[in-house]
């Protein structure tokens, strides 16, 4: 009863029996681990590995309770993925367990079984040299926990996922995982370099993957973290895909997703994720990972050290890397214009995945790097009423310029041949009141100007704020905003930052803030609104975030309430300005959500789609 109760805790579905068969194959040195399933793994799991083998003397301590041979007497220094001596015994007791093995100097393999806990003798049998382990008719004598698995097809997957998950940090280790519906799992061994974890993640995730990832490579206070991290362009909608290891073990660890968050949260909208491989390599004492008996909580001696060391690293990969433009979308839009579009198979990488956002090229360490095509639905398909098309009279807030705008029209004065030489090119029209659409020697730009101005505020909030205060100005009349009073409280005892981004606010009785200085790089803007986002911000992230990252962040939630909504009107000096603005400012070739601020036709690629090339 006592194993059934531990079994309880360590065995909760088919893969986590698989998992602690896979860690027991790893921890005696296999370089192949073969798996097999029948019914989702509540018929039979069978795990073959090539390793060290058990004795034969030591076949009925392996199966029983608190035995390990995995540690010293040290349990601040474990370098093994088992060390609790619970799993055997525990799977034996809700299931029918037989183990045969065979050491390399035992000149014959032994068998022993328990079944729902009994123990039986144990007996010669035929083996090569390793172990393997069968367990059939898993909960039978726990029949209310049986009643709980999900489906056949819910426990492969999840067994799927327990593997490439481990898979990940063993590129050495060939693994093959056969369920009985006909799907296996390949995962041949590859080797223990960069290029080869890579490999092994590209086997696991994807090739897609590599392709869209920046390595990261970083040391702090003995700490090491190496692996990689999506471009933001590659994104998903879940943190499923985001794998972590400490010392080759996979954990799922709220500090290190919260690290990732806060990592990627300039550039990602709140519910995208970006995908991940992190490796955390440091001394074994200064991590527990006896937290819980499944053994993926791990706790940090230096949680703060570790938080800093991946925010740090990922920001900067980010950054070094510039953004690159997603391999999956380059061809996509042009074949989207393509009359018969959907039967269009366009060369490039074969697109496995969906591909949202857009694919784009944004600064690298050479500047301004422009993009080359995207997968942004253009609307090309259907028409618009010429509502604001370029023969529209709002049209003729462009004349006011000096430079020609709308200049559809026959002679009008070529724009400078400087500004053609651009990246972004020189402003030609504004459509669809949001669009700037811009000419360089080579190209069509077509500019987002909400999110392009939306990134630039964001930008000029944080050096703003990292330089001195933001200037503000006065309200005429404070604007008194009505809350919930802990949300009230809450702003209060921010008022002080909130000061230094040019928000004067302060307590007006209990549940009200009265406001009376806006940012004055906002403009004109809806106080109540902008009040009740950033309370609602620093009660999401108030205990979680680190203060800098607490600031960028409600910079960013100010800019999105700044920027240039789309629908305004701007002249040719207008856009051109901001065209140059944002060559000059790093970063804003994706708006605060991680979207493309900016997208370039290549004159060759749309010659092509008129056939003239
Ligand atoms: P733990 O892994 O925490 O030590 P387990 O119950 O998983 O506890 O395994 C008990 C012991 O059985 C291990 O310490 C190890 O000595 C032995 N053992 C289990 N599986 C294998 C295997 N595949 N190859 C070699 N030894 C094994
Ligand atoms: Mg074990």
């Amino acid at each position: 009863m006592i194993n059934q109760i531990a079994a309880g805790e360590v065995i909760e579905r088919p893969a986590s029996v698989v998992k602690e068969l896979v860690e027991n194959a790893l921890d005696a040195g296999a370089h192949k681990v073969e798996i097999v399933t029948a019914g989702g793994g509540l018929n039979l799991i069978r795990v073959t590995d090539n390793g060290s083998g058990i004795p034969e003397k030591e076949l009925a301590l392996a199966v029983a309770r608190h035995c390990t041979s995995k540690l010293s007497d040290d349990i601040h220094d474990i370098r093994s993925l088992g060390f609790r001596g619970e799993a055997l015994p525990s799977i034996g007791s809700v299931a029918r367990l037989s183990i045969r093995s065979r050491t390399a100097s035992g000149d014959s393999a032994a068998e022993i079984g328990i079944d729902g806990g009994r123990v039986s003798a144990v007996k010669p049998a035929a083996a090569n040299r390793g172990t393997t382990v069968e367990v059939r008719d898993l909960f039978f004598a726990t029949p209310a926990r049986l009643k709980f698995m999900k489906g056949e097809r819910a426990e492969s997957s999840a067994t799927g996922d327990v593997v490439k998950r481990i898979a990940i940090a063993f590129p050495a280790v060939r693994f093959t995982l056969a369920g009985s519906d006909r799907s296996t799992l390949e995962l041949p061994a590859t080797d223990d370099t960069a290029e080869g974890r890579l490999a092994r993640v590209a086997q696991v995730m994807g090739k897609d993957f590599p392709d869209n990832a920046i390595a990261i490579d970083a040391m702090r206070d003995g700490v090491h973290l190496a692996g990689h991290v999506s471009i933001p362009s590659y994104t998903r909608a879940n943190a499923l895909q985001q794998y972590a290891y400490v010392n080759g073990r996979p954990v799922r660890d709220k500090l290190i997703a919260g690290a990732i968050r806060g990592a990627f949260a300039d550039v990602l909208p709140r519910d995208r994720h970006a995908v991940t491989v992190l490796f955390l390599s440091l001394d074994p004492s200064t991590v527990d990972v006896n937290v819980h008996p499944a053994k993926a909580d791990v706790r940090f001696r230096d949680p703060g050290l570790v938080r800093g060391l991946i925010v740090g690293a990922i920001r900067e990969a980010l950054a070094g890397a510039g953004i690159r433009a997603a391999t999956t979308g380059a061809a996509g839009m042009m074949a989207a214009f393509r009359p018969g579009a959907a039967s269009y198979a366009h060369p490039g990488p074969a697109n496995g995945h969906r591909s949202y956002g857009a694919s784009y090229h944004a600064p690298g360490s050479n500047g301004f790097d422009p993009l080359r095509s995207a997968q942004r639905p253009l609307d090309v398909g259907e028409p618009r009423p010429p509502r604001n098309g370029f023969a529209e009279n709002e049209q003729a807030a462009f004349d006011t310029g000096p430079l020609a705008s709308a200049d559809a029209r026959a002679g009008m004065a070529e724009p400078a041949e400087t500004l053609l030489g651009m990246v972004l090119g020189a402003a030609r029209a504004q459509v669809h009141e949001n669009y700037i659409v811009a000419q360089t020697r080579d190209s069509l730009v077509i500019v987002d100007q909400h999110a392009a101005h939306e990134r630039l505020v964001y930008e000029a909030l944080k050096n703003a704020l990292h330089a001195r205060a933001v200037p503000s100005q006065m309200l005429l009349l404070p604007e008194i905003v009505d809350l919930p009073e802990e949300d009230a409280d809450r702003l209060a005892m921010h008022s002080e930052m909130l000061a230094k981004f040019g928000l004067g606010l302060e307590r007006f009785g209990p549940g009200a803030v009265a406001v009376r200085e806006t940012p004055s790089m906002l403009g004109e803007t809806n106080v109540q609104q902008l009040v009740r986002d950033l309370a609602d911000e620093i009660a999401d992230n108030d205990t979680v975030e680190t203060l800098k990252e607490r600031l960028d962040k409600i910079a960013a939630t100010m800019a999105c309430h700044g920027s240039v909504r789309s629908g305004r009107l701007l002249k040719a000096e207008e856009m051109n300005a901001l065209l140059r603005q944002m060559e000059a400012t790093p970063g804003s070739g994706t708006c605060n959500h991680g979207r493309p601020t900016y997208i370039e036709l290549k004159l060759a690629d749309i010659e092509r789609l008129f056939g003239r090339r």
